[in-house]
């Protein structure tokens, strides 16, 4: 069992100075209930916190944000702990303590006619969902980790999913955002404007900010009607190409389309041989697979029924090999239960190094077959390859080490350089090295790396000025708060 790390003088005067103000449910220093949170969910970064933090009030949060602002202690904020890119794991070095925002855990208002729900930090995706839906609403984000991701988390990285292509990303569902700053100060921005002027958009700003400027202890979420229907089909096709060409094709056809994720034949194989009851929805083999959503909230409309004929079409045009709908909710979700569970079966397949990229989404096709080829040019023996939003202009590419590699090496000595060379390609096609994940420490370096002078001093600068001693989240996403130019 990972042991935490012996506490700082500064950490122990803080913790000292804390114990009066909270409740003593806030400090938890027993090595074995910290362990859990010091590792992140890939199981790439490992690191180290002799106190995590857990308070259930937003009253709770500014008084230890005061207490490490005086003592200079860094906080890691950290919800579901599902971030993939190490965002939410300490350092290991044992300087940092965990501020887990997960007993702020209240929905404090839903508001079903007016479509707005307030809810805290730690409250789970999931159960918003569900609540959502037992009020008659929906919340339309939702991406593989819906169990454990957390609205402090999801806020906190901008989060994506599968459904970003009809309601967009988590910034467009946030309507205001409650937050503590580095300095203890509380910023309540929880009023859901329609119209609002004054100046930046410190909501905004906190979206995506990864726990770099402030902490977010709740949110105001724009909830939007219950799905009355849904049609889940599952398609293969030859390639990226093609499926891009069927995606345009169906908008043309109907405005229903909410999820449209393209996967090619390995990822559905190691799905099949990894998770348990999963099976493959077409009997023939197929180079590529899309699995595509279309939903109404009109219970008048039958998306099935419009879906179907769409479909047709798109197989006698050759835009797809073979086609089936879901015929019962049950197949629908074992259809996106596949899906989800791409990621955690590439787990079982060894060692990989993964890449959440966007381009353009035209271009995303070429790119794809384009920097696969490159790739395993490259690095003879590796297999490169995408999956995932192809209707955002976003995959994951992951490139798996060659046969029989060994974690550690691979790791150690070609991760790196397999990960510059991609992102290399993915900047010279204009695109982004994070899409949806965020950049927490995994890409901290790259990001410094191929930024622009432009865009490294205005994120550098607007670090310094909410938090000028490098507390909040050390090592993730900006590097290190440059001094201010006189
Ligand atoms: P954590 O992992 O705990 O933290 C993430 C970041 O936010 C860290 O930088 C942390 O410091 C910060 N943070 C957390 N809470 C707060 C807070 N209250 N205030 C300030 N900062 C905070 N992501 C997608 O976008 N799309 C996907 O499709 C997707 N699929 C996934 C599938 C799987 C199986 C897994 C494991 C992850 C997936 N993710 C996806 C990544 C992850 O779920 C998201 O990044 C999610 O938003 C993280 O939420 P969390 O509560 O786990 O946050």
């Amino acid at each position: 069992m990972k042991t935490s790390a012996q506490m700082n003088p500064a950490q122990s005067a803080m913790i000292a100075a804390l114990a009066d103000t909270v409740d003593r449910r806030v400090i938890v220093t027993d090595a074995a209930s910290i362990a859990p949170w010091l590792e992140d969910w890939r199981g790439r970064y490992h690191g180290s916190a002799p106190a995590l933090l857990a308070p259930s009030t937003t009253a709770e949060v500014a008084a230890i944000v005061r207490a490490a602002a005086e003592y200079r202690v860094p906080l890691v904020p950290q919800g579901g702990n599902t971030s993939m890119v190490g965002g939410a794991t300490p350092p290991a070095d044992g300087s940092a303590l965990i501020l887990s925002l997960r007993r702020m855990d209240r929905i404090r208002a839903l508001d079903d006619e007016g479509g707005l729900v307030v809810v805290e930090a730690g409250v789970i995706l999931q159960t918003l969902q569900e609540a959502a839906l037992a009020a008659g609403r929906r919340f339309p984000l939702t991406l593989g980790a819906r169990g454990s991701a957390t609205i402090g988390g999801l806020v906190s990285t901008n989060a994506g999913g599968t459904q970003v292509l009809r309601f967009g990303t988590m910034r467009g569902l946030v309507a205001g955002v409650e937050a503590v700053l580095p300095d203890g100060t509380i910023h309540d921005g929880l009023a859901a404007l329609k119209k609002d002027n004054r100046g930046y958009d410190l909501t905004q700003l906190l979206v995506g900010a990864e726990g770099t400027l402030g902490i977010v202890t709740a949110a105001t979420l724009r909830l939007v009607p219950a799905i009355a229907a849904r049609a889940v089909a599952w398609v293969g096709v030859h390639g990226p190409d093609v499926a891009l060409r069927l995606l345009r094709m169906l908008e043309r056809g109907t405005a229903l389309i909410e999820g449209f994720e393209l996967l090619p034949a390995e990822s559905l194989d190691a799905v099949v041989a990894h998770v348990a009851g999963a099976r493959a929805p077409l009997s023939g083999t197929h180079a590529w697979h899309v699995l595509i959503e279309a939903a109404t909230s009109d219970p008048g409309v039958d998306p099935a029924a419009i879906l179907e004929p769409l479909l047709a079409d798109a197989l006698a045009q050759g835009l797809g090999d073979d086609a089936v709908i879901a015929a019962s909710e049950a197949q629908a979700e074992a259809f996106w239960r596949i899906r989800d569970s791409i990621s955690a079966s590439e787990r079982a397949q060894g060692p990989a190094t993964q890449h959440d990229i966007s381009v353009p989404v035209d271009a995303m096709p070429r790119f794809m077959t384009g920097a696969a080829a490159a790739c395993q040019a490259r690095f003879p023996g590796t297999h490169a390859s995408g999956f995932g939003h192809l209707g955002d202009g976003n995959v994951h590419f992951h490139v798996r080490a060659p046969a029989g590699a060994s974690p550690e090496r691979w790791y150690a000595e070609e991760a790196q350089a397999v990960t510059a060379f991609v992102h290399d390609l993915v900047v010279a096609a204009g695109g982004s090295i994070s899409a949806e994940h965020g950049i927490g420490q995994m890409k901290a370096a790259e990001l410094e790396r191929l930024s622009s002078p432009a865009r490294m001093a205005a994120l550098h600068a607007v670090k310094h000025a909410f938090d000028p001693h490098g507390l909040f989240n050390p090592g993730k996403l900006v590097l290190a708060p440059r001094a201010s130019t006189p």
